[in-house]
């Protein structure tokens, strides 16, 4: 049997014929577009980490872009972000006419490494820039250090995001994402750990004057209604559709949260004395959107795994500052050593909550008798 990466059709099997009822139902009422599940699942999603407002939008990129258009970011502006993600943490900054300044991560967590962030302000500071946001990233589903990250932001005025498009679910302490930064922003892409049937984002925040200018920027920058246009907004609405399939997968997801640590802590058992494991800070709970092991010959394991039929990714096999598109923005200081190694070890093994015992057992021998 060939194993999946991410297996979606095992997490259908459980929810039954609850998403098909609920797809029909939308059917039948026809309110596709902001239909009464937005709202419903917004609610769901905020009684859910306890964040004030929720704002359901089109994708996690969206979700970022929305938050810099309501922060009003733009020309002579610096976004520090860190360069081991996604595109999408990056890329709105440009969009908005910003320049990103990429800051290096920390080894152990792959999140944005705070001494860093600091060297990354002198540098857009020495380069006439004015510092105004930070965005981190909560890598592979563990929160970043958003104590140390707020102390910095807040000596330099920067106002704090996070981008939890692979962590929304996990919690720092009694914290749940959603609630650790001024923004949160995430996505409903379908691997992420809360997947839909397409694309989705939200934006959580517990300000209610930004909750309120972000609903605006979501709907053509909206005021009374759509149409009357009080400024430049998007078209960013979260699908009636989605809201609904993904009412009936929240329903599960805390469960699914508890069974992606088990798998977790299964491969820190099975391999954690042969090869480097990821670890989860004391106190954190992470959503485990990847496990991402390390190895120094990252592509030769790739290669072994694949003829043992075990399927493995590389996220993300070159950093932001080396990108083509990108390449020209700062960095923090004159160099970010710890994203380049890591772009060139790390290696995602298969991670769902449906992963069992005995095919997770393939797994981990695979791996070990590939080192
Ligand atoms: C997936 C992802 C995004 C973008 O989400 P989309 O819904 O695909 O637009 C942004 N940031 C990170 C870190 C991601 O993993």
């Amino acid at each position: 049997m060939s194993i999946a990466f991410i297996d979606l059709q095992a997490q259908r099997r459980r929810l039954g014929d609850s998403v098909d009822r609920a797809i029909a139902k939308v059917l039948d009422h026809g309110h596709y577009i902001m239909g009464p599940e937005v709202a419903q699942f917004e609610t769901a999603l905020g009684d859910f980490c306890g964040a004030r407002h929720v704002i359901g939008c089109g994708n996690g990129t969206d979700a970022l872009h929305l938050v810099l258009l309501a922060e009003g970011i733009g020309p002579g502006d610096a976004v520090f972000v860190p360069a081991f993600t996604f595109v999408a943490t990056a890329e709105m900054a440009p969009l908005v006419g910003a320049t990103p300044v990429f800051v290096d991560v920390d080894e152990t967590s792959f999140n944005i490494d705070p001494a860093s962030l600091e060297v990354a302000i002198r540098t857009a500071r020495d380069a006439g820039l004015t510092p105004r946001m930070v965005i981190a990233v909560d890598l592979f589903g563990q929160p970043a250090d958003y104590a140390a990250i707020s102390r910095i932001a807040d000596s330099h005025g920067l106002t704090v995001v996070a981008d939890a498009a692979q962590a929304f679910g996990a919690s720092l302490g009694a914290a749940k994402v959603g609630t650790l930064a001024k923004y949160t922003t995430t996505s409903f892409f379908p691997a992420k750990p809360l997947g839909c049937y397409g694309d989705g984002g939200a934006v959580f925040t517990d300000d209610d004057s930004a909750a309120t200018l972000l609903r605006s920027l979501r709907i053509h920058g909206k005021g009374t209604d759509k149409y009357d246009n009080v400024r430049i907004g998007l078209n960013s609405r979260l699908d009636t559709l989605q809201a609904a399939i993904l009412l009936e997968k929240l329903a599960i997801f805390a469960d699914e949260i508890v069974a992606r640590n088990r798998v977790a802590d299964r491969y820190a058992q099975g391999l954690g004395d042969v090869v480097a494991v990821p670890k989860v800070a004391d106190g954190a709970v992470s959503t485990w959107a990847q496990y991402t092991i390390r190895h120094a010959d990252r592509d030769g394991l790739a290669a072994r795994l694949k003829e043992e039929g075990v399927p493995s990714a590389v996220y993300y096999p070159i950093p932001m500052h080396r990108q083509t598109g990108y390449h020209a923005y700062p960095v923090a200081g004159a160099s970010l050593p710890v994203s380049d190694r890591l772009s060139r070890e790390v290696i995602s093994l298969p991670m769902h909550p449906y992963l069992d015992p005995a095919t997770q057992d393939r797994i981990i021998e695979a791996v070990r008798s590939s080192l």
